[in-house]
């Protein structure tokens, strides 16, 4: 496959005259650089004009560039032609990218419905029109991203990768990714596991060390989807909460030194009203919770501790009231600055953003935060027996692959997004394809089945042979989840994170929990523990020669928590996970102790709800 030749043409008349004003086509750059690091890139930065840009379109085609992208000149002002001019040039159109990106950012800002961004073709060449704002070029460089490659192969007819593609989408074994690995000699295979077995503090280590190598940096979010992300910056109130002296109570808006008494009811302030004129003695005004004190004022009696005395004759305004109970100075008041003063701390970094922080930064007037970066990750399930699970009727000798919804869940549990890849068959031709796939996109990548002993376990190999991968540990004395494996290696530049865990659902469960959430928590520095209970068996319990991870339910009934274990706890029987909110850390049997006596206290390691129902 040839390097890729990519043009970034900046169009904007300010770039123009002075290219320091130029962010958006540097970002670009190294945006591109990072998804296509062989490629040839050529920029250049040109006025608002229609010619000009149809020039340069046509001439970056007739160099034969594989992909044009322009920014800048998408809005609606007179100047702005960048579409008109795309239009011009390319021969067919690409309106799903357009839709894409137009979804999207609109998702981030109403201000996606000023942009006319237009996408099309012209003879080898993809051209995609982005906005001018640095902002939204990153933002609409992450929608087209996982596309890219393929759109650029399909219109180069790059036969084989396209149909290793479309293969691997639809399940197939690609007949044109020729993998290193020899499954030929199957008589030969290893009868015991060449990996180590590791103790699983040593496994701990190892992923918290490779892992906290991995440096993501800083990016921005908006407060709307900041939930659990890791706040990057210590932030300080910009204006005192409340803004102004406001009422705690319904009532009535005094002067302290009037003490008890009749009172001429000068105004009504309810809360979002202003209220400009100075109260006199003898004055008061009618006042609501949240409302701000009228000038003059200097407490709030409760409307429970006064007495109507006169009104006017349709009722509908009070004239007098008497103030029975002589209030204090700042009495049910909230004086400026009572819940957050000025330049107090609102967030300090390395905290995690909850619902109550959110809601202090939003009061605050922020509307993005920067948090620490998260990898993104990946979930491939392998298995020549696995079928959708869309799919209601199943195939001889087959099962629904029900690891991958799982997974995705798992992680959304623990506040993480992840990208499904499907479902690879055990081919090391197809797995090759499958992981370079998701390799393209993603920072860690998370499989499940085809790391154990049998002739079609060929994960392993294929990560060595293929990717050149290192195995950090390919087998931890666990139960379950005995072959886990964690690897690295290099893929385009970058280093990629692979945990390859058991397919036995239970086992893919625990070994996400154990390994990969705390991976995730590694990149974003923060405790990659989860926190700890002791508790107390329910019932007797027969110990396994490993260390056995045992998912239960608590009972507060006592004390001490109670841990009722979930049935059954084969690898296979996932229901021995559903509502779990424990996993059970129960050592491993020897000749003294083979089982633990009901009453027995445990640790529990604490990865679900704590719900009581
Ligand atoms: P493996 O780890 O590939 O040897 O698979 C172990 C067991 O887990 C086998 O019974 C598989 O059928 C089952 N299995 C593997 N992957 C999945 C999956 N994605 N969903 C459900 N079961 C699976
Ligand atoms: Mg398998």
């Amino acid at each position: 496959m040839a390097a890729k030749i990519i043009a970034i043409i900046t169009v904007s008349d300010t770039c123009f005259k002075n290219t320091s004003n130029d962010t958006s086509g540097p970002t670009l750059v190294e945006l591109v650089k990072e998804l296509f690091p062989k490629s040839t890139i050529q920029t250049t930065i040109i006025p608002d004009e229609r010619k000009i840009i149809e020039d340069k379109l046509k001439e970056y085609c007739a160099k034969n560039a594989d992909l044009i992208i322009t920014t800048g000149g998408t809005g609606f002002s007179n100047r702005d032609v960048t579409p008109e001019a795309t239009k011009a040039v390319i021969e067919k159109e690409a309106p799903a990218i357009t839709i894409a990106l137009t979804i999207e950012s609109l998702k981030k800002t109403p201000m996606a419905m000023v942009s006319r961004s237009v996408s099309g073709i012209r003879a080898n060449t993809l051209i995609i029109n982005f906005p001018g704002s640095k902002k939204a070029v990153v933002e609409c460089f992450d929608v087209i991203k996982p596309i890219l490659h393929h759109a650029i192969e399909i219109i180069r007819n790059e036969t084989t990768k396209v149909k290793s593609v479309h293969a691997e989408m639809q399940g197939h074994i690609c007949p044109h990714t020729i993998s290193n690995v020899d499954v030929s000699k199957v008589a030969l295979r290893p009868r015991e596991s060449p990996y180590p077995m590791l103790e699983m503090p040593e496994a701990f280590k190892i992923v918290d060390t490779v892992m906290s190598q991995w440096v993501g940096g800083i990016q921005e979010v908006n407060i709307k989807d900041g939930l659990g992300h890791v706040v990057a910056e210590s932030l300080y109130a910009k204006e005192p909460m409340p803004p102004f002296p406001a009422s705690i109570k319904d009532g009535y808006a005094c002067i302290s030194s009037d003490s008890v008494g009749v009172r001429r009811v000068r105004a009504a302030v309810t809360a979002g009203d202003s209220f400009n004129l100075l109260l006199q003695p003898g004055e008061c005004a009618r006042i609501n919770t949240g409302a701000p004190l009228p000038p003059g004022a200097d407490c709030v009696v409760q409307v429970e501790d006064t007495k109507l005395i006169s009104a006017s004759p349709d009722n509908e305004t009070e004239l007098e009231v008497e103030i029975l109970v002589a209030p204090k100075p700042q009495q049910d008041v909230r004086p400026i600055g009572f819940d957050i003063a000025l330049g107090d701390p609102l967030v300090t970094e390395g905290s995690v953003l909850d619902a109550a922080l959110l809601g202090v930064l939003a009061g605050a007037g922020y509307q993005h935060v920067r948090v620490r970066a998260r990898p993104v990750v990946a979930i491939l399930s392998t298995g020549n027996e696995l079928q959708d699970p869309s799919e209601a009727t199943l195939k001889p000798a087959h099962i629904r692959d029900s690891n991958q919804t799982m997974l995705k869940a798992l992680f959304k549990e623990h506040g993480y997004d992840s990208v499904c890849e499907g479902v690879s068959r055990d081919d090391a031709c197809a797995l090759r394809t499958a992981v370079t796939h998701a390799l393209r996109t993603a920072d860690i990548l998370v499989c499940t089945g085809g790391v154990s002993m049998g002739e079609r376990d060929l994960l392993k190999p294929v990560l060595t042979q293929d990717f050149g991968a290192t195995l950090h540990f390919g087998r931890v004395r666990m139960k379950p989840g005995k072959p886990s494996t964690f690897a690295t290696c290099q893929f385009e530049g970058k280093t990629k994170y692979i945990f390859a865990l058991p397919g036995n659902p239970v086992s893919a469960y625990v070994c996400c929990l154990l390994f990969v959430i705390r991976a995730l928590r590694v990149c974003e520095r923060r405790s990659a523990e989860f926190p700890r209970l002791r508790v107390r068996l329910a019932r007797h319990f027969a110990l396994d020669p490993r260390p056995e991870y045992v998912r239960a339910i608590l009972k507060f009934t006592d004390d001490i928590p109670h841990a009722e274990v979930l049935g059954n706890q084969c690898s296979s029987r996932l229901l021995s996970a559903c509502g779990a909110s424990v996993l059970l850390e129960l050592p491993p049997a020897d000749k003294e102790l083979r089982s633990l006596a009901a009453g027995t206290v445990v640790p529990a390691i604490v990865t679900g709800r704590m719900d009581l129902n």
